[in-house]
């Protein structure tokens, strides 16, 4: 157990393991679907009688959870399914006497498993957590302490290994908490997948990239709920280039202020220029040995704004805390390249992360300003507000000129029109390719991200231009399509997608394996991009 201020990153997450099936194996975990009473291999269904249904509840300890002899003859027949009132429907939970839990899977699609994994995961939590604190706050304690499975195991043989994938991504990130706090944090239960002799070895391999591709959004989430008072810009390179220096293959270079200033990086410095914290820029590289499946070079640019006040053009106070959130794109970008080069795909890729504060002093940048960025173009500020494509446009004048790569795929919180566009679920896409945008939409479907291809409108295109510089930074016209023409002027007719995940990377009201706060949205879709783009 751990009880630390700021918790190390990236935390914990409970684990899961695929194990072989023999006659002593027990599974722990009933998965029941919509409308259907479970099936348990092997056990004849019998009556009720004599069970003790159990759900979490306020006071779901018995006095021997696990009961006199667990293998006996199975309590969970259809009348006991009823008495517990269990539906099948995703997210139901129920503790049973013997310690086993039943678990609603629903129509038993990835969408369901993936919702009924973080539901398991929420509910071993919450019981952790009631132990932790009862046994924290000192008072009476029942005579037998309540049941904290530490490992659990749920039989999947015969699951196709998309299910399976699915469900392992819903239980690592239902285990996923950010918490600054002194509560003690309870340890990590572990799962285990009980499957056959024959699927052992497929399964494992499948399950291991599913858990890569967790981590990667559970990584995400913790940089992007880091307070900002911890997050400076010079926070968030550095611990990103310290996660990089751990995986083989994966390089890192920072720049400083002083550089940024020497280069010529005009709009990091212009947004940063409002703050004590400086700003910086992030270069990873992920360089493969051996032959690439796909020759070609992918650069991720990820807005990495660590606190956003507005600027001049100051935000209302209400919801400005959740701007420590405004470099999501930034920690989509740094967790999917540390997921691809740790699955060792065989792709060439670069993410760059343009990281500032935009802050509100003497010295911070001004509506009607001019700046000059990397690549030379001049832009007039029409709102300081619209920092993102200041600094995205820096970071792809970089990757057009010293990189020349084939694909550019930059994510970013950058609009509330695209909030108010497709809600809080869905991202919006744009794309200078259809290929390009075939294959976003086709990752992010494999994963569980939705992403809507917006238009890249030519009439709205004309209004990008300025009259006293090259472009306008906030054109009049659809928000989030003048935000992602504006970046498209720096592309220079590069392949490019814009990803703007300014819904998605938060969320109120936990849904499915998605829960309160920062989202890690985008850093799954970009990881099997890389995936699907090196499997053909
Ligand atoms: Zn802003």
């Amino acid at each position: 157990m751990t009880a630390t201020a700021v918790p190390a990153v990236p935390t914990a997450l409970l684990s899961v393991r695929v194990v072989e099936r023999d006659a002593e194996s027990r599974a722990d975990v009933i998965p029941l679907r919509n409308g259907a009473a479970p099936a348990v291999p092997g056990r004849a269904e019998t009556d009720a009688a004599g069970t003790d249904p159990d759900p979490i509840g306020p006071d779901p300890i018995g006095p021997d959870p696990i009961g006199p002899d667990p293998i006996g003859p199975d309590p969970i027949g259809p009348d006991a399914v009823a008495h517990l009132g269990a539906t099948g429907k995703v997210g139901e939970v129920f503790a049973l006497a013997d310690g086993r839990w039943l678990l609603g899977i629903g129509d038993g699609e990835p969408v369901d498993l993936r919702g009924a994994g973080a539901a398991l995961a929420r509910a071993l939590t919450a019981r952790a957590e009631a132990v932790v604190s009862s046994a924290t706050a000192g008072t009476d304690q029942p005579a037998v302490a309540p049941a904290v499975p530490t490992d659990l195991a749920i039989d999947v043989a015969g699951w196709p290994a998309a299910d399976c994938c699915a469900l392992v991504t819903g239980l690592l990130l239902g285990s996923h908490r950010f918490r600054v706090s002194l509560r003690a944090i309870p340890d990590q239960p572990t799962v285990r997948l009980l499957t056959t002799g024959t699927e052992l070895a497929e399964l494992t391999s499948s399950v291991a990239t599913a858990t890569e591709l967790a981590r990667a959004t559970a990584l995400a989430r913790d940089l992007a709920s880091m307070p900002s008072d911890v997050k400076t810009p010079t926070w968030l390179v550095e611990t990103a280039a310290a996660l990089a220096a751990e995986v083989p293959g994966l390089s890192s270079e920072i720049w400083s202020v002083e550089r940024l200033a020497e280069q010529g990086f005009g709009g990091i410095l212009a947004v940063g220029g409002g703050s004590a914290r400086p700003p910086a820029l992030l270069r990873l590289d992920w360089a493969p040995v051996g032959d690439r499946t796909d020759e070609r070079h992918l650069v991720l640019i990820g807005k990495g704004v660590t606190f956003d006040t507005g600027g001049i053009s100051i935000k209302p106070a209400a919801g400005m805390h959740l701007m420590r959130t405004d470099m999501s794109g930034g920690a989509a970008v740094i967790a999917a390249i540390l997921a691809v080069a740790r699955l060792a795909l065989p792709m060439r890729v670069t993410a760059l992360v343009p990281a500032a504060e935009n802050h509100v002093s003497g010295s911070a940048y001004r509506p009607g300003d001019i700046v000059r960025h990397y690549d030379g173009t001049t832009t007039e500020v029409g709102n300081t507000d619209a920092e993102g494509r200041m600094v995205l446009a820096d970071a792809i004048g970089y990757a057009v000129r010293e990189l020349a790569p084939d694909l550019i795929v930059d994510v970013a919180t950058l609009t509330g029109a695209m909030k108010v566009a497709l809600g809080m679920r869905t991202g919006g896409m744009f794309a200078s390719d259809d290929a390009l945008a075939s294959l976003v939409l086709e990752a992010g479907d494999r994963v569980g991200e939705r992403w809507w291809r917006m238009p890249l409108l030519d009439h709205v295109a004309e209004d990008v231009r300025s009259d006293i510089a090259d472009v306008r930074q906030t054109p009049k016209g659809p928000g989030g399509i003048s935000a992602a023409l504006f970046l498209r002027h720096f592309t220079k007719g590069l392949t490019w997608a814009h990803l703007d995940i300014a819904g998605p990377a938060r969320c109120e009201k936990p849904y499915a394996e998605v829960g309160e706060g920062a989202t890690g949205f985008a850093a799954r879709t970009l990881v099997e991009l890389v995936r699907v783009c090196t499997a053909r």
